[in-house]
């Protein structure tokens, strides 16, 4: 079931939560939602359960317009970051919860429940755990066994909020991978909300990336990460740094001086370059398309080190890795790689 989010206006007493907001979900998709605290990707995604009704716009789930329809009848399945199981039912009981409820016209026979349960159990790895109680489960088989009840009514779309915000860095990358093999067996349309980048890059086929109600850019992680297109994103998908540049017939100037760098065609002015830390490289005094600069300080992070430079004629230190320590007071020169850098309007930043 593809989805289409048309012009959405959400506002919480006046208060522009998500404003314009178009996306189209295509079938099967498994998308994430990211963005900082406040952005609207919760918003966004209750909107699409029908938790909430727009102010404005409209949302589709393939040709139906579903704007004013309920949760029920938009058969949406849900799992929230807060394990909301039912304690004093087993596991089997709260798989099965969703479609034991439903009206009689509608609801499978008792075995066939059982039977679905059972085998939805399987699917999420939990086999034999059935008969226990939600307290006797650790937090990762929690919302494992909500997934699984999720599953269990055969939703349209499957929306998760955070679903391993509340868990443990490494049972958060199990169930990644593992959430991954699921949506590639069973197909569902997903909508997923994280403010984890790592999670996103990883699991999605393609980002939403949000700011502040808006979203800045759709794409694939190759997208995002490689091809941002704003200051914003590059900043907030993986680690990022910029100095500011001047364009001066056609090329960058950094100090009063030129870094060998062609300006991209529509700037003019004021700029800033933005560069990941590890997309520069050291090279010898003859080079002309460097910047020039001496070491201020550095310090380890990962399996690199971090460098700060000082820049003749710039104010802001410029942050860069390199593979081996460097000496307070060495003078280097950087060369950018091709194509790993962007060049924003000053006034975009
Ligand atoms: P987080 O990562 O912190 O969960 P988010 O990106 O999911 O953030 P939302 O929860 O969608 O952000 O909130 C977007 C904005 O709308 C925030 O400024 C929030 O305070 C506001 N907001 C959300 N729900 C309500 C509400 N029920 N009433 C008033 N304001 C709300």
């Amino acid at each position: 079931m593809d989805i289409r989010v048309d012009t959405v206006r959400k506002e919480f007493s006046h208060y522009p939560a998500l404003n314009d907001v178009s996306l189209e979900v295509k079938s099967s998709e498994l998308i994430a939602l990211l963005g900082p605290s406040g952005s609207g990707k919760t918003t966004l995604l209750r909107l699409i359960a029908g938790l909430e009704m727009p102010t404005a716009g409209r949302i589709y789930f393939g040709d139906e317009d579903a704007s004013s329809k309920t949760v029920q009848e938009r058969n949406v399945g849900f799992v929230f970051q807060a394990y909301a199981l039912f304690r004093n039912m087993t596991v089997l009981d709260n798989i099965s919860f969703g479609l034991k409820v439903r009206p009689r016209a509608t609801r499978p026979p008792k075995a066939e429940i059982r039977r679905r349960a059972m085998e939805l159990l399987d699917l999420v790895q939990l086999s034999g755990l059935e008969k226990r109680f939600p307290q006797q489960l650790s937090g990762g088989q929690r919302q494992r066994v909500a997934l699984a009840r999720a599953l269990a009514i055969e939703p349209r779309v499957l929306l998760l909020d955070e679903p391993f915000g509340a868990l443990d860095a490494q049972v958060r990358k199990e169930l990644r991978k593992w959430l991954r093999e699921i949506h590639d067996r069973t197909g569902h349309t997903t909508v997923f909300v994280t403010h984890d980048q790592e999670e996103a890059l990883e699991l999605a086929d393609r980002l939403v990336v949000m700011s502040q109600g808006k979203i800045e850019q759709v794409g694939t992680p190759d997208d995002v990460y490689d091809r941002p297109n704003s200051p914003f994103v590059f900043s907030f998908i993986g680690e990022s740094s910029s100095l500011p540049v001047t364009v001066e017939n056609h090329e960058l100037w950094v100090g009063g001086r030129a870094i060998g760098l062609p300006a991209p065609n529509d700037a003019v002015g004021e700029a800033n370059l933005f560069f990941r830390p590890h997309d520069v490289e050291l090279v010898e005094d003859g080079v002309s398309a460097a910047l020039a600069g001496v070491v201020v300080a550095s310090r380890r992070v990962g399996g690199t080190r971090r460098v700060e430079l000082e820049i003749g004629g710039l104010p802001e230190r410029v942050e860069i890795d390199l593979p081996f320590d460097h000496p307070a007071g060495e003078r280097t020169r950087i060369a950018f790689r091709p194509k790993r850098w962007r060049v924003f309007p000053a006034a975009a930043v």
